[in-house]
């Protein structure tokens, strides 16, 4: 079987979706040779990261494609912010399905435009090929930082400050609402959830002035628990974070009034792309100025301490005991 989508020819599609997407990168050369070359400024170092996603694990095949695309680099772009990283270009791999018609890709290609103009980057390359399996995309996103300055997981310390930027669990929450949950919610409300799910806002502004700020950060993408267990584990501490400080949208406020089981799934649930950082106490005042000028919220929600772990408190100081721990692939 041809290894291809059979409407136009692999070259042709290349040429008419992906082409126009690399113009603005003269090392991309029009996506017609073999590979492209990028040349960071001096002192300067690539950051490079990459995700994949899946049709029916990531999205669904009746999701609409330019918001696929979309996320797809927006996913990226928030592992570039919560190192400290100013995008620069990426390289896009597409395995179609058969099932996939060209107006797909074409909605697919112009939702990677929107997102371009939004956050200046260019496709530099990729490869394009089909499958009688589902869709899989994956993008590798490069950024730059000065040399040396990315910012780890792994260089937390004892009694920094646990901040994180903007709300958590609006994305969990709208999953559920798209499952057909939480229908007595109000419309706007659910459609915020929706939004928060669906088009992720990676923290590019507020990203790379954390360099001095933060000692280390993680972008929250397996949720809230888990990803803080990640700088713990890698920093070889522990944490812990008071369920009352955790920052909520007023649709999540909303929710959570309503059915306060949800907790659990706010604080564990993934997607929400919102940066989590350990910082020292001397960091708050320059912090506060940060969050002013980003106009996003920056909340304290707990404490980097010895020891190993993550422990929650709730309102009472008591330790709670949460069932969903971040998703697992495996
Ligand atoms: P090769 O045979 O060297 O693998 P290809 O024929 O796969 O090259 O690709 C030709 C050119 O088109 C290359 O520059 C490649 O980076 C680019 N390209 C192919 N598919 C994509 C895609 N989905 N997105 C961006 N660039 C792509
Ligand atoms: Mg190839």
């Amino acid at each position: 079987m041809p290894d291809r989508p059979s409407r136009r020819g692999e070259f042709e599609l290349i040429a008419r979706y992906f082409a126009p997407l690399a113009a603005a990168a003269p090392g991309a050369l029009g996506l017609t040779d073999d590979a492209a070359w990028i040349r960071p400024a001096p002192g300067e170092e690539l950051v490079v990261t990459t995700d994949a996603l899946v049709e029916g694990v990531h999205f669904l095949g009746t999701d609409p494609p330019a918001q696929i695309a979309r996320k797809a680099l927006r996913v990226n772009l928030s592992d570039l912010a919560a190192k400290g990283a100013q995008p620069l270009a990426y390289l896009l791999d597409t395995v179609f399905s058969r099932g996939v018609s060209e107006e797909w890709i074409a909605a697919f290609a112009e939702g990677l435009a929107a997102d371009q103009a939004e956050y200046g980057v260019a496709l530099i390359g990729g490869d394009t090929t089909a499958t009688p399996g589902p869709t899989m995309l994956a993008i590798t996103a490069l950024g730059t930082v000065p040399a040396g300055r990315m910012i780890r997981r792994s260089t937390a310390k004892p009694g920094d400050d646990v901040y994180v930027s903007g709300s958590i669990g609006d994305a969990a929450l709208g999953l559920e609402v798209l499952r057909g949950g939480l229908a007595d919610l109000p419309e706007a409300a659910r459609a915020h959830l929706i939004g928060r799910y669906r088009l992720p806002q990676p923290r590019l502004g507020l990203g790379p002035r954390l360099w001095g700020l933060a000692h280390a950060a993680i972008d929250v993408s397996d949720g809230l628990v888990a990803d803080l267990g990640h700088i713990c584990e890698t920093s070889g501490l522990g944490a812990t974070v008071e369920a009352g400080l955790v920052p909520l949208s007023a649709a999540a406020q909303a929710a959570l009034v309503r059915q306060p089981s949800l907790l659990a799934q706010i604080l564990g649930g993934g997607d929400d792309y919102e940066i989590l950082f350990a910082a020292p106490p001397e960091a708050a005042a320059a912090l506060a100025d940060l969050a002013g000028a980003e106009k996003l919220a920056l909340t304290r929600i707990g404490r980097v301490t010895a020891g190993s772990g993550v422990t929650v408190l709730a309102a009472d100081g008591q330790p709670m005991a949460l069932a969903n721990a971040g998703w697992r692939h495996f």
